[in-house]
């Protein structure tokens, strides 16, 4: 029997422990598998919490229906029928510039219009900032195949002021207080780039991708994609009535129902929580794990899927030339804060799903979700709303270190400067997330190049989850999954060569 070991029980250690089981079985496979998970609990950074009929998520809150990956796992785990939509009744983004919430233009796909009259009357973007980003159409696409930050990007294309007020605070909301300046826009967004490449222009793109895209991103920070979403006319298997997609979803029970149903599905007693691996040693038929307080596990083969910090530290003394490059991806703090307040509390109209804070505003949030009016059933009734509040930035990293109470106070600080909101909340968490984001830096992907040719140096040992090739939810699980595959091919083909 071979053995793969996978280290890290967050969503791609999840993901690739249901691959291992459900593939092996299915194609007859003698191949076990241990996972192993620091913590007691699982999930890593998908932290749902319910309390007094809230639904907090602490970490991830939704994810994009682009990805696939969601959908995938959660099929495979019986948890599709608990797919929810975001609350379309409350569409719409708002933006804080000059201490007020201006809302981001209908039709703004990502930074992008899309739609003239919309973005002519918004007073977000002055007139000359307007003109400035209609240059677009007309500005020659970038010759220069080479890594770009965010910021040239985007001031190239579009103008400073589309990056202030538009780009800089979206992409914070995604990436986690990422700096524009230093963020890859070939890692990040390389859709960008070829949306350049192929039109000469950002807005011809996202009005090509708009008339052949049946359905419509559900946010003005989304942006269509040719393919049809899964369920959409057209789409695999759309002869079956599916549920309505949204661009953001997420789960009745939270993103943590996910976690929960993959654990049901797999084999327990496969798993072991509250144990910490400490380094990987090379042996004759493939790896030793060691662990914190107990003696090494042996493998054939070996994924991790732990944050990078955590895997330079286990790959240290095998292949110091990866850990040197897993230590060189940057790791962003951030800290979310959930609090809830009765509605008669709230003296603000609270229109849309919530709001984005650009850094120009220097402000100790990133931005706020409207969470029980975004998703239904996320707090007990309509007399009390639930709010997600997003700190971060690297200006408020001594906030986020600061502890909870002073993330807390500093939070209702601003609630009160932007929504007025002086009443005591009914209920309120912080969840402190130090050096927990991936950031893809210029040079993000050459990075990872290197790790990955300094791995084919290392037979049967796999990395994977939101390091390397993509942050979501979506995009983990799927990394989650290849790892396993090739976990499988590895431990298939050791296990011909021994017969042979
Ligand atoms: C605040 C926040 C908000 C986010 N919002 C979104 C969102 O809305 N949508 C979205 O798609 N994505 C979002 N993300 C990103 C997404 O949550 C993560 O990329 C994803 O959950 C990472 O999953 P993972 O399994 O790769 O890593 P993790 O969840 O970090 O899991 C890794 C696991 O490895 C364990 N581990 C580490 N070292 C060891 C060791 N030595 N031995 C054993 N175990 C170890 C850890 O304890 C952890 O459980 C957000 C992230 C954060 C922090």
């Amino acid at each position: 029997m071979k053995r793969v070991v996978i280290i890290g029980g967050g969503i791609t250690g999840l993901s690739a422990a249901l691959h291992l089981q459900d593939k092996a079985r299915e194609r007859g496979l003698a191949v076990d598998h241990v996972l192993l998970e620091r913590d007691r609990r699982l999930g890593g950074k998908i932290l749902t919490e319910k309390i007094d009929g809230y639904v907090l998520d602490a970490g991830p809150d939704c994810f994009v229906v682009e990805k696939p990956g969601v959908f995938e796992l959660a099929e495979r785990v019986g948890v599709s029928d608990r797919l929810l939509c975001t609350n379309e009744s409350h569409k719409g983004t708002f933006v804080l510039s000059g201490g007020r919430l201006h809302q981001l233009p209908e039709g703004l796909m990502l930074m992008v219009p899309t739609r003239i009259l919309p973005f002519l009357a918004s007073p977000l973007i002055s007139w000359p900032g307007k003109l400035r980003m209609a240059l677009d159409l007309v500005l020659p696409p970038r010759r220069d195949t080479g890594d770009e930050s965010l910021e040239s990007f985007v001031v190239r294309r579009l103008g400073r002021e589309a990056l202030d007020k538009i780009a800089e605070p979206l992409v914070s909301g995604i990436h986690g207080a990422a700096d524009p300046a230093e963020m890859s826009v070939l890692a990040s967004f390389p859709r960008f780039i070829k949306m350049e490449q192929e039109h000469g222009s950002l807005i011809r793109a996202m009005l090509a991708a708009r008339k052949g895209n049946p359905i419509r991103p559900e946010r003005p920070d989304g942006y269509g994609s040719k393919a049809p979403l899964p369920g959409a006319a057209g789409a695999p298997g759309a002869s079956v009535e599916r549920p309505r997609r949204t661009f953001f979803m997420s789960f009745t029970g939270g993103m943590g129902d996910l976690v929960e149903a993959a654990l049901a599905h797999l084999d327990r007693g496969r798993i072991r929580s509250g144990v910490t691996a400490t380094r990987l040693e090379r042996t004759t038929t493939g790896y030793a794990i060691h662990v914190a307080g107990g003696e090494p596990i042996s493998a054939d083969a070996v994924i991790v899927a732990a944050p990078s910090k955590a895997t330079a530290r286990l790959v240290a003394d095998l292949a110091p030339d990866i850990a040197a490059r897993l230590a060189e991806i940057r790791l962003a703090s951030t800290a979310v804060v959930s609090v809830a307040y009765r509605r008669a509390d709230i003296p603000h109209p609270l229109r849309g799903f919530g709001f984005i804070v650009p850094g120009a505003e220097r402000r100790k949030i990133m931005g706020v979700t409207y969470s029980s009016l975004k998703w239904n059933g996320r707090a007990p009734d309509d007399t009390t709303v639930l709010l997600r509040v997003f700190v971060g930035g690297a200006r408020n990293l001594d906030l986020i270190r600061s502890g909870e109470a002073g993330i807390l106070a500093a939070v209702r600080q601003e609630l009160r400067s932007i929504l007025g909101i002086t009443a005591e909340p009914v209920l309120a968490r912080v969840h402190p997330w130090l050096e927990a984001m991936h950031q893809y830096t210029l040079g993000h992907l050459d990075r990872v190049a290197a790790i990955e040719q300094g791995l084919s140096r290392y037979p049967g040992l796999f990395l994977a989850g939101g390091a390397y090739r993509g942050v979501g939810v979506g995009d983990c699980i799927r990394s989650g999954f290849n790892a396993a595959e090739q976990a499988l091919a590895h431990v298939a083909a050791a296990a011909t060569a021994g017969a042979g």
